[in-house]
């Protein structure tokens, strides 16, 4: 007898959307049968999914959880919201996978680094987790020479930024030569390079320019962390990938065309180079900062332009683009509009509740997009770039029993009062086509119908093994 069938519903499985009955058995999928027939076999619980859809659980690959938000003047550790908090509204959203980052400064053993996560995790999250390495400026032989075995037990991406951000802020920016030695390990233990870049020198440049032209208000933030960056880093990045036999890259957040372009060059040589962005970017731009509250809507580098968000979406559609992530930092409005300037506005955003039902908005109902598709780009894609393929962003035989119900019935305004995540959203006034109506989470109804049933010690903490699909050649 299975634990659970979902019947009735249209399932998308990584051949396509067809209507199909869902077995899951401890934890797992087990069985996948014609509408009806699993029904007929008996469960414990029979869910009816009619006129819904049946998706695998939502893959965010890039959050930040109890991570520091730094403001100038001010030495308190403020922190963004904890992995409780988050996972919780991720779960209500019909995201069941969140991939986080361990902070691995130079000064400290990596095992450590990475024992510290591990245990402010342990029992701390209601979904499934799993860590980036995010290495510090001037990584230490100790720390490079540790990374290998990191890979091994399972942290298979390495997180690294080519700029200090602001200039209030040292201690990020990893340098070319330190960025080449880590793709070189990368590519001998199977790893995957995660990148934020931007040149340095031209975002440097622009906030001293703008600073001496007292042009400091935040809505000038396109400006500092402008196309131009975006072009010579992701060019000088990936030209360093390129000439590393087996390095793999993931650039995160890519909010320009120019990110589009240079990603799209290299994978049209067939070198294994992967794209994310931001439903920041693909449905804000630059022109939203002047509206009252604006910092809500800025997540770094900046907001670009129309043509840039043109020229996302496009990717989005088989191109430079595979997956889309919110960069969550989850904190108060009022810490979130604390900065007006180019120097201390705070990143991030909160999304990770909305980001499915908005990209099926989006994607399906307004663009078009196949089920397979929208499901690749919020969850399939990034799990098969990150090593947690079929395990996680698949209905199939074998893989955990992560399962959204998404209805297409239960469309709505989205309202900040409705959402779990904080006391705003970026999203307020949004509408939405669908909404999840239940959520799975191993085999385990963890959102029912609004109810809320999982707690922080069902999360469990995901090894991952990137592919060799993935590392040997642009394989999505
Ligand atoms: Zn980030």
């Amino acid at each position: 007898m299975l634990d659970l069938v979902v019947t009735g519903g249209v399932a998308v499985m990584p051949a396509g959307a067809e209507a199909a009955d869902i077995g899951v058995a401890a934890g797992r999928i087990v069985a996948i049968g014609a509408p009806g027939s699993l029904r007929a076999i008996g469960a414990a619980r029979v869910i009816d999914a009619t006129g819904q859809i049946v998706m695998p659980g939502g893959v965010d690959p890039h959050i930040h959880c109890s991570s520091p938000i730094p403001f100038p003047g001010r030495n308190d550790d403020l922190l963004s919201a904890p992995p409780e908090q988050v996972s919780r509204a991720a779960l209500y959203g019909g995201t069941t996978t969140l991939l986080d980052f361990a902070p691995c400064p130079s000064d400290q053993p990596l095992r450590q680094s990475i024992e510290l996560r591990q245990r402010e995790w342990a029992g701390a999250c209601c979904c499934d987790y799993g860590f980036h390495l995010l290495l510090h400026s001037n990584p230490s032989q100790g720390v490079l020479g540790a990374l290998p075995e990191a890979i091994q037990d399972g942290h298979a991406s390495v997180k690294m930024f080519t700029t200090d951000i602001r200039p209030n802020r040292q201690g990020r920016m990893v340098q070319f030569g330190d960025i080449w030695e880590v793709l070189k390990i990368l590519a001998a233990a199977g790893g995957i390079a995660a990148i934020h870049a931007e040149d340095n020198d031209i975002v440097m440049h622009m906030y001293e320019k703008l600073i001496r032209e007292d042009r400091v208000g935040f809505e000038n933030m396109a400006e500092v962390h402008n196309t131009l960056s975006e072009d010579l880093s992701f060019n000088r990045v990936i030209r360093l990938a390129e000439n590393v036999e087996g390095a793999a890259l993931y650039m995160v957040h890519v909010s320009a065309a120019t990110g589009v372009a240079a990603i799209a060059a290299s994978r049209a040589h067939g070198y294994p180079i992967y794209g994310e962005t931001l439903h920041q970017y693909l449905l804000y731009t630059a022109e939203d900062y002047k509206r009252p509250g604006g910092q809500m809507f800025h997540t770094y580098p900046s907001l670009k332009f129309a043509k840039d968000q043109e020229a996302l979406w496009a990717a989005t559609h088989h191109g430079a683009i595979q997956a889309i992530a919110t960069d969550e930092v989850c904190c108060p409005l009022q810490v979130k509009l604390q900065g007006r300037r180019i120097d201390d506005t705070t990143g991030g955003n909160s999304g990770v509740e909305p980001r499915l039902s908005l990209m099926y908005t989006h994607m399906v109902t307004k663009r078009g997009y196949s089920l397979a598709d929208f499901v690749g780009l919020t969850s399939a894609n990034a799990a098969r770039i990150m090593g947690l393929y079929p395990r996680k962003g698949a209905l199939a035989i074998g893989s955990d029993a992560d399962i959204v119900l998404l209805d297409p019935r239960a469309g709505r305004v989205l309202r900040k009062g409705d959402l779990h995540e904080t006391d705003y959203t970026p999203w307020e006034g949004h509408e939405v086509a669908a909404w999840p109506s239940m959520t799975i989470l191993r085999g385990k109804v963890v959102v029912d119908n609004g109810t809320f049933l999982a707690s922080p010690s069902d999360g469990q903490f995901l090894p991952r093994k990137i592919g060799d699909d993935i590392r040997a050649r642009p394989a999505l």
